[in-house]
């Protein structure tokens, strides 16, 4: 097992039958999550002792950097390589690009929970080439680590001088977006590990409000979600507003069907009414027609949700299409014009914003034709 898969829990029972102090746990956790080390060697306050019992018990794996796309002020793709050789993305979004108007200091981390997917939803690239493993704990949380220490390394002049063990270093992630490669809620277990430790004072201390779990829609899960005590935001991957429209992209609603995934959203919603956001991919000629737009109105309305569309990002290899800008404008103002709450995303650019998955299917493309 690897050591950010423990709780500050797990590991203060271990250090007890290990007749260690309370304290050194506290300075491992320093370690890992404030300075964020990438090795045991670095642990310097740590007696040898306890660092060759560790090394014997434990991992301390990091993420290999294969690619990166994207500028310092954009959205910026990181390709990561696991101990295993399989590949994940994470995506960094400035959530006010300076490329666009004034920046922000909220920089959002879309994290990845599985090795491709098995719910083939038919317009994703993630899904292209099946499921391959669930990710463990730590290497969701390394997504979190790893960006924040390449941050560091690229621009040490904005990072405090001051010696490593003493200054917290300034984090660099607030919100996390669970949007990247793979069915988070297929992954639940190590799913709801991972958000512990990003969450708790002692690991990542990201509020759980600043935490978005998104799904293509497992009802069971979802209610699952709704009775934790940590309240994450829950977005819907819902890309169609009838079983019609919904079953001819996504084969997850032949098993959950809208009456089921939505009657888990207002449960999840009526638990201290939670957020919900609804997803809609905008793709021409499957799910642009004004005839989606009263349905998900009345959808929308029910669950007191927000419609945020999204211009299709094309994929290599697949046929479906971004609908033209007037078609986008068209559906958003007959949304809003029905009393819902709605935004579309406006963005210049398919390659900045590619969808996660993508960066991973074009590099393996290019591996296998070497
Ligand atoms: N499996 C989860 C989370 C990962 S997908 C889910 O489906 O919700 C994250 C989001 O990206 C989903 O809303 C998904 O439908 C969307 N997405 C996938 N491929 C896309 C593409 N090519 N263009 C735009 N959005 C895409
Ligand atoms: Fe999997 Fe989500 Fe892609 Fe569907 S949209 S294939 S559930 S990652």
């Amino acid at each position: 097992m690897d050591i950010k898969s423990r709780t500050k829990e797990e590991l203060q029972a271990e250090f007890k039958d290990w007749g260690q102090p309370a304290y050194r746990v506290q300075q491992l956790l320093e370690w890992l999550y404030v300075h964020r080390v990438p090795d045991w060697a670095s642990m310097s306050n740590l007696p040898k002792a306890l660092l060759d019992q560790l090394k014997a018990h434990y991992d301390l794996r990091t993420l290999e950097l294969v690619r990166k796309q994207g500028s310092r002020d954009t959205t910026q793709k990181f390709l990561w390589r696991l101990a295993d050789q399989s590949m994940i993305e994470s995506v960094l979004i400035p959530a006010n690009p300076t490329l666009y108007g004034e920046p922000s200091d909220r920089r959002t981390l879309c994290l990845s929970t599985q090795v491709g997917c098995a719910y083939g939803c038919r317009f994703c690239a993630s899904g292209l080439e099946g499921w391959k493993r669930n990710l463990e704990p730590n290497e969701m949380i390394e997504q979190v680590l790893a960006v924040e220490r390449w941050n560091h390394a690229e621009s040490p002049a904005t990072e405090p001088s001051e010696p490593r063990n003493t200054v917290p270093v300034q984090r660099l992630i607030s919100n996390l977006v669970i949007m990247g490669m793979g069915e988070p809620l297929a992954n639940y277990d190590n799913l709801l590990k991972a958000l512990r430790i990003l969450n708790a004072p002692w690991g990542g201390a990201i509020g759980a409000r600043k935490i978005t779990v998104s799904t293509s829609g497992l009802a069971p899960q979802i209610r699952q979600l709704a009775d934790e005590p940590l309240q994450f935001r829950l977005a819907i991957s819902l890309h169609g507003a009838t079983d019609a429209t919904r079953n001819k992209i996504m084969p997850i609603n032949r098993k959950y069907p809208l009456k089921e995934l939505i009657a888990a959203c207002e449960y999840y919603q009526q638990q201290r009414g939670r957020m919900i956001t609804f997803e809609y991919i905008l793709i021409a000629g499957i799910n642009d027609g004004l005839d989606q737009v009263g349905p998900l109105t009345l959808l929308a309305r029910r669950l007191n949700a927000k419609v945020n569309l999204i211009p299709y990002n094309d994929v290599e290899g697949l046929p479906w299409k971004r609908p033209a800008e007037e078609v986008q404008e068209r559906f958003l103002k007959a949304l809003e014009t029905g009393g819902a709450s709605a935004t579309l995303r406006r963005e210049k650019g398919h390659d900045i914003e590619a969808a996660c998955g993508q960066l991973r299917l074009k590099t393996e493309r290019e591996l296998a034709m070497r």
